[in-house]
């Protein structure tokens, strides 16, 4: 039998909601979080956006604290119940948007606090009282000390992706607002690894929490198909070109290294004539929420982007992530595809890999405990042999591999994962047909397309 929001205990203002999001049933990690949280419980848990965290953390907030909905226009009666820290302006910005949608049928009130922008409005709506606030942690004590926010009366905090607000180094503000909080409350801490400190700041400031590990954070990911190209660096731009036009993208993320190619590659792509426009960390607050804006609308058409301004990005239903380079980090490559196939939907990653990012492909491998085919595309066959230089840099730095595979072991272990075991994505079928069925799927593509069908398939 499946489970339905009403039967997680859910009141009917929410579930109408919830109705209207097109929302039938709970994710995993939904349906695992919800009862613990109306419960009152500590919860830590293992998610990942994509998987439906916001709304496992918000929707049992929303209906403890429907308690205490009142239409009064006095600032007195909506104090700040609960607090959402966030790493990033753009995972703040879209927590916000999802709790307004939660929230439609209660008169709770709900704003979002972050950095790079100006502050007075966002003084005005926390002077006008408001019960839930989401903020990046920076712009929150900026708030605290110019004492435009009280903090006594918060019951609920939560911890969204608690592992990147530590690796960003927020770890001394976090412990700060901690301690400003009332020690009766709830805390709710979502995390895609778990290393020492998150489990130290847990034991610091959490009530015997419980702990939610969903197996199925796999399942989101399983609906993405991944493929790895070989090709030569030189040309990768003509290729990620024909790839979007041949397999006539809708949308697409393209994921850069660094800000440098990020702006190569949105100046190539709109010399080929495609609508593209790029977020990294030199673009202002401002240009970054407008172009994703225009992404979500579909006026865009290509994003391009780097890692740290791609984290927690919800684009609905996104077909197609490509990574025009390998990212540094073998876990940013789990991030990466996760863009894709979100909540049950398909999609297809694709990634470009030159000789010299051929290192990154195995620790990918590795990680996820994936053994990823690698295909070549007729016309665009590179000049090297995948394993050539794999050899070659084994000879040569024997430590340096070493210490890759301690490392991936840590990962794995924080992540509490059998060395037998896949990581994520698991055993994810290549099946080249089907991107071509994903695309008719969506009504969008009816045609066949050479280039996939002519080519995939053609393994080193
Ligand atoms: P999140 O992991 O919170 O970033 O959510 C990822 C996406 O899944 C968002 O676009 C949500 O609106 C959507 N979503 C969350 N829960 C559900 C659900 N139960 N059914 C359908 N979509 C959902």
């Amino acid at each position: 039998m499946s489970v339905s929001f009403s039967m997680l205990g859910l009141g009917t203002e929410i579930i109408n909601a919830l109705v209207e999001q097109g929302y039938e049933q709970p994710t995993p990690i939904q349906a695992a979080a919800i009862p613990k949280a109306l419960a009152g419980h500590d919860l830590i848990a293992a998610a990942q956006t994509g998987t439906g965290k916001t709304a496992a953390f918000m929707l049992p907030s929303l209906e403890r604290l429907k308690r205490y909905a009142n239409p009064s226009a006095s600032p007195a009666m909506h104090p700040v119940r609960m607090l959402v820290l966030t790493p990033t302006r753009e995972l703040a910005s879209q927590i916000n948007t999802n709790t307004q949608n939660y929230i439609k049928h209660l008169p709770l009130r709900h704003t979002v606090l972050f950095g790079g922008v100006n502050m007075d409005k966002q003084t005005e709506s926390l002077r006008a009282g408001c019960e839930i606030v989401v903020a990046t942690v920076g712009r929150l004590l900026d708030h605290v000390k110019q004492k435009n926010i009280q903090l006594n009366k918060v019951e609920i905090v939560v911890l969204d992706e608690a592992d990147r607000m530590l690796d960003m180094g927020f770890i001394d503000d976090i412990r700060t607002i901690m301690r400003m909080l009332p020690k009766t409350r709830q805390t709710l801490l979502f995390s895609a690894t778990f290393s020492p400190e998150i489990r130290k700041l847990a034991q610091d400031f959490m009530q015997q929490p419980e702990k939610i590990e969903v197996a199925a954070q796999n399942a989101t990911n399983a609906n993405v198909e991944q493929h790895i190209i070989a090709v030569d660096a030189h040309r990768k731009r003509e290729l990620l070109e024909r790839l979007i036009k041949y397999l006539r993208m809708p949308q697409v993320i393209v994921f850069c290294k660094t800000k440098q190619s990020a702006e190569m590659v949105t100046r190539d792509l709109m010399s080929r004539e495609l609508s593209v426009s790029a977020i990294h960390g030199d673009k202002t607050q401002q240009a970054r929420l407008e172009t994703l804006a225009k992404f979500k609308e579909g006026s865009l058409r290509v994003l391009v982007a780097t890692d740290v301004a791609a984290r927690g990005l919800d684009i609905a239903e996104l077909p197609f992530v490509i990574n025009y380079e390998m990212p540094t980090q073998a876990e940013d490559y789990v991030h990466r595809i996760g863009r894709t196939g979100r909540a049950g939907a398909n999609g297809v990653a694709i990634s470009l890999m030159q000789a010299d990012e051929e290192k990154m492909y195995h620790a990918i491998n590795a990680l996820t405990g994936n053994h990823l085919p690698v295909s070549r595309i007729e016309g665009f066959e590179p000049h090297w042999q995948i394993g050539e230089r794999q050899a070659a840099h084994t000879a040569m730095n024997e430590q340096e591999n070493k210490q890759e595979s301690k490392r991936v072991a840590r990962v794995r272990r924080q992540n509490q994962i059998s060395p037998n075991k896949p990581y994520q994505p698991a055993n994810v079928t290549i099946n080249h047909d089907s991107v071509l069925q994903n695309n008719r799927r969506r009504g969008r593509e009816r045609r066949t397309c050479a280039l996939f069908q002519a080519n995939f398939g053609v393994h080193f």
